[in-house]
């Protein structure tokens, strides 16, 4: 069977990558390759923001309430082919076919939420800030925009970026991940029949060249990073050094604070489902569990029970509920967390290292660590797997200070019935995303997203109003007659 090749879409057409590289995109719950992703050359990046930089006079001048026509029309189209668009994120990534269809939905709200843009880009006028003269701030776009996008999302976080950037008035170039590159494939047969005029909207496949191309390229006035946070800071200082607006998003470790007030049966479903859905790929997974004064031994003993109920294997499959982690060599760094867990002194109450699912998927089952302590590598690296740590903590007050000394800071929840502990925790928390009696705490399209300290770097955040302040400048025009 021959494995299909991807093309990069650039100019309002499917173009063929000459680039002699490329890497193997695998069905992660049965290691088959499914096709070769080009790594594309900067020359192949360079035509395609020439399409884009062609494209946006005209773009820029196009009405906003015309410009959000081919956007109401991919949402119809999205919505169409939600099911197909889930399916290949089964595929390529390996969640759930429930978890799939989560992320298209989560995908579409984005799409939605840009179609607010003549709204949203309305400027601020002031008469007579002297006498007889008037002063106006509007909203202009910038330019080409791109964005980077990494393997655990691959239908929905081009999106956080691609219908906002455009509805704004920019053109936009997209880099999925090379090891999902196919729903971006199918997203843009979408783009094309929803009728964006050609080079408004692009896509250029590969890995780390062309990463550097885009932070190079002169014509690309902002860059969006997703992904994890050594490349996320590397991206977000060479491309500050191009005088770039750069927004980063990056790595996580998040911390889920228990107090003993909490209503149990619903805190920990809702921490089984952070922690295990998506296999823990997702920058929002429960990663610490901090139970607070004398709850430990309730929290371990219900987090097993609920544990041993997961169903794992391939995700394509109804009844499955945890897939396979995305590569050959993820699992294998994931199994090294574990072990250096063990090596460190952690018990290991649940062990998924071998989770008994037959074929060559890339499965690792829920596992969960009890007696962490703070100097663990397991409490403080990102593990990006169904692993989940267990701590006890004597008080909010050192269950905090602990979330402060952390230098990843994405999402942070608490659960408790205490209204003191909640505005406490909300007022105090480093994390830029914060959950009350929540266990992904994942903003809507209309919210900002976006973490802080060593998970975030740039100041303005994705979607929501922050969005439209990223994708556009502010020019302020004073005028008298
Ligand atoms: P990654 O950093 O390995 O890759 C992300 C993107 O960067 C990919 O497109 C990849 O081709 C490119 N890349 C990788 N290494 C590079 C390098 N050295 N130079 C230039 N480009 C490079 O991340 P990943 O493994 O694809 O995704 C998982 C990570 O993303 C996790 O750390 C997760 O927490 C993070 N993530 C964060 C968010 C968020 O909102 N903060 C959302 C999703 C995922």
């Amino acid at each position: 069977m021959t494995t299909e090749r991807l093309k990069n879409y650039f100019g309002g057409e499917w173009v063929e990558s000459n680039s002699p590289t490329a890497g193997q995109v695998h069905n992660p719950a049965t290691g088959e390759v499914i096709g070769e992703c080009p790594f594309s050359t900067a020359a192949e990046v360079d035509a395609a923001v020439q399409a884009a930089s062609a494209a946006f006079p005209d773009w820029r001048r196009t009405p906003v309430q015309d410009r959000i026509q081919p956007i109401f029309r991919l949402k119809a189209l999205l919505e169409a082919h939600a099911s197909d668009l889930a399916a290949t994120v089964t595929r390529e990534h390996g969640k759930t076919l429930s978890e799939a269809m989560g992320s298209v939905r989560r995908g579409i709200q984005m799409v939605e939420a840009a179609t607010g843009a003549p709204s949203m880009l309305m400027g601020m006028a002031l008469e007579d800030i002297a006498r007889g003269i008037d002063c106006e701030s509007v909203r202009q776009p910038l330019g080409v925009t791109a964005a980077i996008a990494p393997f655990n999302f691959p239908a929905m976080v081009p999106l956080w970026f691609a219908p906002f950037a455009v509805a704004c008035g920019n053109t936009f170039v997209c880099k999925p991940s090379e090891q999902v590159p196919f729903s971006q494939k199918l997203m843009f047969e979408l783009i094309h029949e929803a009728g964006f005029p050609p080079g408004v909207l692009n896509m250029v496949n590969g890995a780390h060249d062309v990463v550097n191309a885009f932070i190079d390229h002169p014509d690309i006035k902002a860059l969006s990073f997703v992904g994890s946070s050594p490349v996320a800071e590397y991206v977000y200082k060479r491309g500050c050094e191009k005088l770039k607006r750069v927004q980063a998003l990056g790595g996580a470790k998040n911390f889920i604070i228990v107090m003993p007030d909490a209503d149990m049966d619903m805190t920990l479903d809702a921490i089984a489902e952070s922690a295990f859905g998506c296999a823990g790929e997702r920058c929002l997974a429960a990663a610490i569990i901090l139970a607070v004064g004398g709850c430990r031994q309730e929290v371990r003993e219900g987090l097993v029970k609920r544990m041993s109920a997961y169903k794992v294997g391939d995700g394509s499959q109804p009844g499955i509920t945890l897939g396979p982690v995305i590569s050959a060599s993820h699992k294998e760094k994931v199994l090294a967390r574990i072990e250096q867990g063990i090596a460190e002194g952690a018990e290991l109450v649940v062990d998924g290292r071998d989770p008994g699912v037959p074929g060559n998927g890339y499965f690792i089952g829920p596992t969960l660590f009890d007696g962490v302590s703070e100097e663990m590598s397991i409490a403080r690296d990102e593990i990006f797997g169904p692993v989940l740590c267990l701590m006890d903590v004597p008080s909010l007050d050192e269950a905090l200070d602990m979330t402060k000394r952390q230098p990843l800071a994405n999402a942070n929840s608490i659960f408790t019935t205490s209204g003191k502990s909640a505005r406490k925790f909300r007022y105090e928390v480093p994390a830029a995303m914060a959950g009350v009696n929540i266990g992904v705490a994942a903003p809507m399209s209309f919210f900002s997203f976006g973490g802080s300290k060593g998970s975030f770097f740039g100041d303005l955040k994705a979607h929501g109003r922050e969005a439209y302040d990223f994708y556009t400048d502010r020019k302020v025009l004073i005028s008298r007659w």
